[in-house]
């Protein structure tokens, strides 16, 4: 069966980006297509996430007119990672390609995605090897998220892969499937597994129009990460507590024997203290207790699967991949 390769192209007010966009990337796809073997068909699939410049209309035109353009708009502005996940969940494509309209994703390594692919890869991630084209913040804080993330996510997410990756089939249906709402991709594409390969490229400069990202935007999604990937915040407080008890305890035990030993300097002071600190310790353990408690039901509400079967002898001489809604590759059928 001929393959099929799908570019999903999240999009808000990018009037001046996507015929420019189109143009630079359509050559690269036809490479790609022609590695992919007789009959391979591309789609460009935009997400318009409430756009309120002319993005709707040069959309509505593009997908009357040129036959591997489509376009799912959404009623409002919902944000890139959940306009992202809409067009995952549309693409039709056996492998799929997130992108950004705006050029900063270079297509040329494209083919390159493909061949990684076409030799068994399930998932390429092409990782940004030169940043320099970012602004001197941007890389500073991104630098600096990935440091904190990786040191206390569950899963590692690699430095400086961002969304613009390959999804095989099979990694885009776990991926549909999951039921999260504070959607991170970047760590979803990781947590999914399977073969990976990587290419290299360097960030270019925004082509046309200017960042959708505000600080404001950019600190949630840093929020969601974290608190997508770890439950960590919650339950350090045991741990700080045990610390402040371990400590006032021997604080107490110095305060009575100095006590006894020259007598009551200021009258009250050695048991205000000391009642405070133990206090204020007990406080932190039980917060901690609770946190986690709440971090295993953030977990549990998550509902991720517990693993994701990639290859199954029996099945395999079947299908090649699972078929979407098929829930053999998990223990609990999972919720669409
Ligand atoms: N985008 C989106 N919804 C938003 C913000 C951004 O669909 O609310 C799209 C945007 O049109 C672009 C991609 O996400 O195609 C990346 O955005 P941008 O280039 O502004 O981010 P940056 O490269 O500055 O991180
Ligand atoms: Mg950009």
């Amino acid at each position: 069966m001929s393959k099929i390769l799908s570019i999903v192209v999240p999009v808000f007010n990018e009037q001046d980006s996507i015929s420019p966009f189109l143009e630079r990337t359509r050559p690269y796809l036809a490479k790609a297509l022609s590695l992919m073997g007789a009959g391979a068909r591309g789609e460009f699939l935009f997400v318009d996430d409430g756009s309120s410049d002319r993005t709707a209309d040069m959309l509505a035109i593009l997908a009357g007119s040129c036959a591997d353009v489509r376009s799912i708009r959404l009623s409002r502005n919902f944000g890139k990672e959940a306009a992202l996940a809409a067009g995952l969940r549309h693409a039709v494509g056996d492998a799929v390609i997130p992108m950004d309209v705006d050029l900063q994703d270079p297509p040329d390594i494209i083919p390159d995605m493909v061949r990684c692919w076409l030799d068994g890869a399930r998932v390429v991630n092409a990782r940004r090897t030169d940043r320099t084209s970012d602004r001197w913040f941007k890389r500073v804080s991104a630098k600096a998220f990935y440091r904190l993330i990786n040191m206390v996510a569950d899963d590692p997410i690699p430095e400086n892969v961002g969304d613009y990756r390959l999804l095989d089939r099979a990694a885009v249906d776990v991926i549909n499937q999951l039921g999260e709402k504070a959607r991170f991709n970047k760590g979803l594409f990781s947590w999914v597994g399977f073969r990976v390969a990587e290419v290299h490229y360097a960030r270019e400069v925004r082509q046309h129009g200017s960042t959708k990202w505000g600080m404001r935007g950019l600190w949630r999604l840093a929020l969601d990460g974290i608190t997508a990937s770890t439950t960590a915040p919650l339950r350090i407080w045991t741990y700080v507590g045990l610390t402040v008890a371990l400590a006032a305890t021997g604080y107490a035990g110095f305060l009575i024997i100095r006590t006894m030993i020259s007598g009551v300097e200021t009258p009250g002071y050695a048991s205000l203290m000391v009642s405070i600190l133990l206090l204020g310790a007990f406080n932190l353990i039980s917060l901690g207790i609770m946190g986690e408690y709440v971090g295993r039901i953030a977990q549990e509400v998550r509902n991720r699967p517990l693993y994701v079967v990639e290859t199954d002898s029996i099945r395999s001489s079947e299908t090649a991949s699972p078929p979407a809604g098929d829930d053999q590759w998990t223990d609990q059928p999972m919720r669409a």
